[in-house]
C-alpha cells in the first residue's frame, strides 16, 4: 500500500525533531506534528530556559564575591520581568531555528494536535495522513499529586512565565527540578523552602553528593525540610497560601511549586485505536528497538520513561532514523555511563555508578574524595566547598563512577564521561597530567583512598 509518508512523527521535541530530520536526510518522506512549541520541553520549558535562569541566579554570588577582588558595586537590583522577557526572546529565536531545521531538511510540519486513528493513520486539524511508521515522541508533563488545594500550586510549566518573582516560595520534591528551581528562586532573592518527603533529597545520587549539597544549600541560607510533605493548600483572603503539612505544621507562602515527577504525555493521542501497550508506570512500552506492541508504531524519549534527558532522546531519535532508513549505520544505544548534571547552585556533575550502586552490584570498591575551597573563593568571604569523588573497582582498577559538587561540575564531568566510556582505570587517571590551576585537576591527583 502507498502511504502519504514513510514516517509520521508526533511531537517536535528533542527526540522527534532529531528522528524526523535525520530520517528525511536519509531520503525518507517525513512529517512531524507539533501541538505547542517547536523544540519541545527542553527548548521551551526545560533545559534551556532553566539554565538561563540559573545563570541569572548565579549573579547574586558573583556580585557578593567581586568585592574580594577589589570591585565596588552599587547595590545590585534584580528585575524578574527583564530576565523573563529576555529569556522569552531567546526562546522565540530558538523556535525559529527549529522551524528552519525541519523545513530545510525537507520535513513537512503540521502544527496542531495529532491523534492516531489507526496503526497507519494520524488525524490533525481535521485531515488524515497515512504513514508506514508512526513515531510517538510526545514527551512528558508535570505531575502534581491531587491533594486538597493542588490547583493553587504551580509546576515548572508556569514557573517560567510568572509575572513577578514570588517573595516566599515553597518548592515540593527532591529531584532535579525541585533542587534546580529552589536554587533559582533562592539565588534571585526569594525566601525559599524546599520540602522533601524522604530523609535526604536526590535519591539515586551518590550519598556523599547528596549530603554535600545539603550542607552547601544550608550554608547559603536555604530552608531545607526533609521528611515533610503537604496535606493541603488553602488560599487566604490576601492571596497568600496557607500550607498545612502532614505533621500538622503550617507554613505560609506566595507560591507553592511542585516538582514531583513527570507523567507521559498521552492525552487524546488515540492509543486505544492501536495495540500499543503501556508499562507498569504508564509509559509507552517499547523493546530495545523502540518498537511498541503495534508493529507500525515506535516511541522514544520521555514518553517511554527510560532516561528523561535531552541527549538521550536525541540519541534515541538518531538510532530510530538509522534503523529505519540507514540500517547499515545502526548502532544500539548504550544506556550505561550516561553523564548528567543537576544545575543546582553549586552544580552536581556525575557519571557512572554511585558508591552504593557499585557495592550493591557486587564490586569490591575503593573510593577517593577531595573536598576543598575553590581558589576563586580564597579572596572572598564565601565558605563554599567543592566535593569530588571517584568510585574504583579494587580488583580491576576500573573507575566505576565520578561525582562532583562544585562550580562547572557538568562541564568537568562531560570530559570524564569519555574516559569512563573508554574503560579508564584509576591508573590512567593517576598518569594523566593535571591542568593547573584548575579544580578539575583534583580528579587526577587523588591518591589516598577513603578509609
Ligand atoms: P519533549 O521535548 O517533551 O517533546 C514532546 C513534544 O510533543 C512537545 O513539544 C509537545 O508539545 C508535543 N506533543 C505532545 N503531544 C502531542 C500531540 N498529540 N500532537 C502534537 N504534538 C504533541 N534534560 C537535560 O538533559 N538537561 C536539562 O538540563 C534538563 N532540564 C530540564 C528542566 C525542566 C524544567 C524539565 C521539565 C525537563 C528538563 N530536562 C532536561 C528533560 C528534557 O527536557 C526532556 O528529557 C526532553 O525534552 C525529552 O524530549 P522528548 O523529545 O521526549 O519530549
Ligand atoms: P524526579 O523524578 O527527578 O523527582 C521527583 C521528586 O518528587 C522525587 O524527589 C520524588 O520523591 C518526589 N515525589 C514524587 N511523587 C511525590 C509525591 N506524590 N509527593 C511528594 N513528593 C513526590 O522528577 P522531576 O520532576 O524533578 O524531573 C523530571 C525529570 O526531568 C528528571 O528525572 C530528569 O530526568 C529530567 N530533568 C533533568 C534535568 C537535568 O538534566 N539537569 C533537570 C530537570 C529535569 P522520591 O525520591 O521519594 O520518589
Amino acid at each position: 500500500m502507498a502511504y502519504d509518508f514513510d514516517l509520521y512523527v508526533i511531537g517536535a521535541g528533542s527526540g522527534g525533531v532529531r528522528a524526523a530530520r535525520f530520517s528525511a536526510g536519509f531520503g525518507a518522506k517525513v512529517a512531524v506534528a507539533e501541538s505547542r512549541y517547536l523544540g519541545g520541553t527542553c527548548v521551551n520549558v526545560g533545559c534551556v530556559p532553566k539554565k538561563l535562569l540559573v545563570y541569572g541566579a548565579h549573579f547574586a554570588e558573583d556580585f557578593e564575591q567581586a568585592s574580594g577582588f577589589g570591585w565596588t558595586l552599587d547595590e545590585a537590583q534584580f528585575d524578574w520581568p527583564t530576565l523573563i522577557a529576555n529569556k522569552d526572546r531567546e526562546i522565540n529565536r530558538l523556535n525559529g531555528i527549529y522551524r528552519n531545521l525541519l523545513v530545510n531538511s525537507g520535513v513537512t510540519l503540521h502544527e496542531g494536535h495529532a491523534k492516531i486513528v489507526d496503526p497507519h493513520t494520524v488525524e490533525i486539524n481535521g485531515e488524515r495522513h497515512t504513514a508506514k511508521n508512526i513515531l510517538i515522541a510526545t514527551g512528558g508533563w508535570p505531575q502534581i499529586p491531587e491533594i486538597p488545594g493542588h490547583e493553587h500550586a504551580i509546576s515548572s510549566n508556569q514557573a517560567f512565565f510568572l509575572k513577578e518573582l514570588p517573595k516566599r516560595v515553597l518548592v515540593v520534591g527532591g529531584g532535579y527540578i525541585a533542587v534546580e528551581f529552589a536554587g533559582i528562586f533562592h539565588g534571585l532573592g526569594a525566601q525559599t523552602t524546599l520540602l522533601y518527603r524522604g530523609e535526604l533529597f536526590l535519591r539515586g545520587f551518590d550519598g556523599a553528593v547528596r549530603k554535600h549539597l545539603q550542607e552547601e544549600l544550608t550554608k547559603r541560607g536555604m530552608d531545607l525540610q526533609f521528611n515533610a510533605d503537604i496535606e493541603r493548600i488553602d488560599k487566604q483572603a490576601d492571596g497568600s497560601l496557607k500550607v498545612t503539612l502532614k505533621d500538622g505544621r503550617q507554613l505560609e507562602a506566595d507560591c507553592v511549586f511542585y516538582a514531583t515527577g513527570r507523567r507521559p504525555m498521552l492525552d487524546n493521542l488515540g492509543l486505544e485505536n492501536t495495540a500499543v501497550k503501556l508499562d507498569k508506570k504508564g509509559f509507552v512500552d517499547v523493546d530495545e528497538l523502540y518498537q511498541t506492541a503495534e508493529p507500525s508504531i515506535l516511541a522514544l524519549g520521555d514518553v517511554i520513561g527510560r532516561v528523561q534527558l535531552t541527549p538521550v532522546a536525541l540519541a534515541e531519535g538518531m538510532a530510530i532514523a538509522r534503523r529505519l532508513f540507514k540500517p547499515e549505520q545502526y548502532r544500539p544505544l548504550d544506556y550505561k555511563m550516561i553523564p548528567t548534571a543537576v544545575f543546582s547552585l553549586p552544580n552536581i556533575g556525575t557519571v557512572g555508578l554511585t558508591e552504593e550502586e557499585a557495592r550493591d552490584a557486587g564490586h569490591e570498591v575503593q573510593t577517593f574524595e577531595s573536598r576543598f575551597r575553590p581558589m576563586k573563593l580564597t579572596l572572598t568571604e564565601c565558605q563554599e566547598r567543592t566535593l569530588m569523588k571517584l568510585v574504583v573497582d579494587t580488583k580491576t582498577d576500573k573507575v566505576l563512577g565520578c561525582h562532583m559538587v562544585g562550580p562547572d561540575a557538568g562541564e568537568i564531568v562531560q570530559g570524564l564521561a569519555i574516559a569512563l566510556k573508554a574503560g579508564a582505570t584509576k591508573r590512567h587517571f593517576d598518569e594523566t597530567i593535571g591542568v593547573h590551576p584548575t579544580a578539575a585537576e583534583e580528579f587526577v591527583t587523588m591518591r589516598t583512598p577513603v578509609a
